[in-house]
C-alpha cells in the first residue's frame, strides 16, 4: 500500500509500504477512505519536534476491514471514525475517555515517531479498536468525520477550558483549522463577542465568516481589543498556533481574574513565562493534547442535528499520490488554503 513519510524537515514523500495486520486482538486495520494535513503535522515538517523517518499523519475515516478477535464494538463494513490519540484503554483516565492522560503509554497518537503507525494511507492498523474509534452515524458527512478525529475535540478542549461563561468576551489566537473550530465551539458556551487574531488575510475573513470579531495580528492586536472592553481584556483567551509569542499574547490580554487556554504545540524547547504578570491577574493558565474519544458524545449530536458545522474549512483536496505538495500547499499559507484533504484512491 501507499503512504507519506517523512525523513527530515520538509521531506515528505510517498512511499510503499507493508499492508498493515491488526497489531493485537483487540485492533482493527481500517481502509482510509478520507485522511488530512494538521498543522501539528506542520511543527514535524519544520523540524520543530526533533526529526526522524515515519509514516506521518494523525486524522483518517474509513472502513473497517479486518478485526481482531477480541473487538467488540466494530467488525469488518463499519464505517468508522479514528481518534488521532489512543491509550491503554485500562486505566481509569483511559476508560473514562480522557486518553491523554493514560497512566500506561501516555497516549499515543498516529503518525508522529515510530510507534504507531501514520494516517496518512491507504490503510492504517488501529490499536485498541474498542475505544478508539466511533462509527460514523447518519448526519455527519465525511468532511466532519474527520475534522471529529482531532482538531474539532481539540478547538472544544480549548474552549472548555477556557471556563467561558454567557455574556463574556473570548478571543482566539490563530485562525488556522484548530482556532476556526476554537471559535465554533467557544460559541456554544454563549459569549458576547469572540476575537480571532491572525495574520493571513483570508483566515482573518474566514473567522468572520463565523461570526468572530477579526483582528489583524500584524500590528498590534492588543490595544484594538482592549479599546472594545473597556481597557479590561477578554475574560477567556484560547491560545491556537503554539508559539511563545502568542502564548504571551494571551497571557496579556487577558483580563484579571480571566482563564488562558493553550492548545498550540509549543516545541521541546523551554519558554519564558511571565510569572510576575500571571501572579498580579490571578490568572487560570491551562494546556494539553486533546483527549479526543471524550469529546465526542458531546460533538457528534451537535453535527448531526446541525448545529455544528465545521466542514468549510475543507478548501482543497488532493491525492494521497501529491501528499508532498499538499503539505508545500499547506505549509504556504497561500491560495486560501486552510485545510487540505487527501483522498488515498488518488
Ligand atoms: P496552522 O499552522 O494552520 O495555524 C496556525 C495559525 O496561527 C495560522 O493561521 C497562522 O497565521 C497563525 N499565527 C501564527 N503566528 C501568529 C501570530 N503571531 N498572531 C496571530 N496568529 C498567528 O495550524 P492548525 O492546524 O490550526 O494548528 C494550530 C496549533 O494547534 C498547532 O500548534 C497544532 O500543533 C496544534 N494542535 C494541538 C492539538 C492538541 O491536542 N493540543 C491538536 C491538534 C493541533
Ligand atoms: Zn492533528
Amino acid at each position: 500500500m501507499r503512504g507519506l513519510f517523512i525523513h527530515g524537515k520538509g521531506d515528505v514523500r510517498v512511499e510503499n509500504l507493508p499492508d498493515p495486520s491488526p497489531d493485537d486482538t483487540d485492533g482493527v486495520v481500517v481502509k482510509v477512505e478520507r485522511t488530512a494535513i494538521c498543522g501539528s503535522d506542520l511543527h514535524i515538517y519544520h523540524g520543530d519536534l526533533g526529526e526522524g523517518s515515519f509514516g506521518i499523519g494523525h486524522e483518517a475515516i474509513g472502513e473497517v476491514v479486518e478485526a481482531g478477535s477480541g473487538v467488540q464494538r466494530f467488525r469488518t463494513g463499519d464505517r468508522v471514525i479514528v481518534s488521532g490519540v489512543v491509550g491503554c484503554a485500562q486505566c481509569g483516565p483511559c476508560t473514562r475517555g480522557s486518553v491523554t492522560s493514560c497512566e500506561n503509554d501516555g497516549g499515543r497518537v498516529f503518525g508522529t515517531n515510530n510507534a504507531l503507525p501514520g494516517a496518512q494511507a491507504e490503510a492504517i492498523a488501529v490499536p485498541k479498536a474498542d475505544t478508539s474509534l466511533a462509527k460514523i452515524p447518519d448526519g455527519v458527512s465525511d468532511a466532519s468525520a474527520v475534522l471529529l478525529t482531532d482538531i474539532l475535540p481539540t478547538g472544544y478542549l480549548g474552549a472548555e477550558n477556557a471556563n467561558i461563561a454567557p455574556g463574556q468576551d473570548v478571543a482566539v489566537v490563530g485562525c488556522g483549522p484548530v482556532g476556526l473550530m476554537a471559535i465554533q465551539t467557544a460559541q456554544l458556551f454563549g459569549p458576547r463577542r469572540v476575537f480571532a487574531l491572525d495574520r493571513v488575510p483570508a483566515r482573518l475573513a474566514a473567522a468572520k465568516a463565523l461570526g468572530a470579531v477579526p483582528v489583524d495580528a500584524s500590528s498590534d492586536p492588543i490595544a484594538p481589543i482592549l479599546d472594545a472592553t473597556d481597557g479590561l481584556g477578554p475574560h477567556a483567551v484560547i491560545e491556537a498556533v503554539g508559539g511563545e509569542a502568542t502564548i504571551l499574547t494571551a497571557l496579556q490580554l487577558v483580563r484579571k481574574g480571566g482563564t488562558v487556554s493553550v492548545v498550540g504545540v509549543p516545541g521541546p524547547t523551554p519558554m519564558p513565562f511571565p510569572m510576575g504578570l500571571a501572579l498580579v491577574k490571578n490568572l487560570t493558565f491551562r494546556i494539553g493534547v486533546c483527549p479526543v474519544p471524550k469529546f465526542w458524545p458531546h460533538l457528534v449530536p451537535l453535527i448531526a442535528e446541525g448545529r455544528l458545522q465545521p466542514d468549510s474549512v475543507f478548501t482543497h483536496e488532493m491525492g494521497l499520490g501529491e501528499g508532498p505538495e499538499a503539505y508545500a500547499l499547506f505549509d504556504s499559507r497561500e491560495d486560501g488554503v486552510l485545510k487540505v484533504m487527501l483522498d488515498p484512491t488518488r
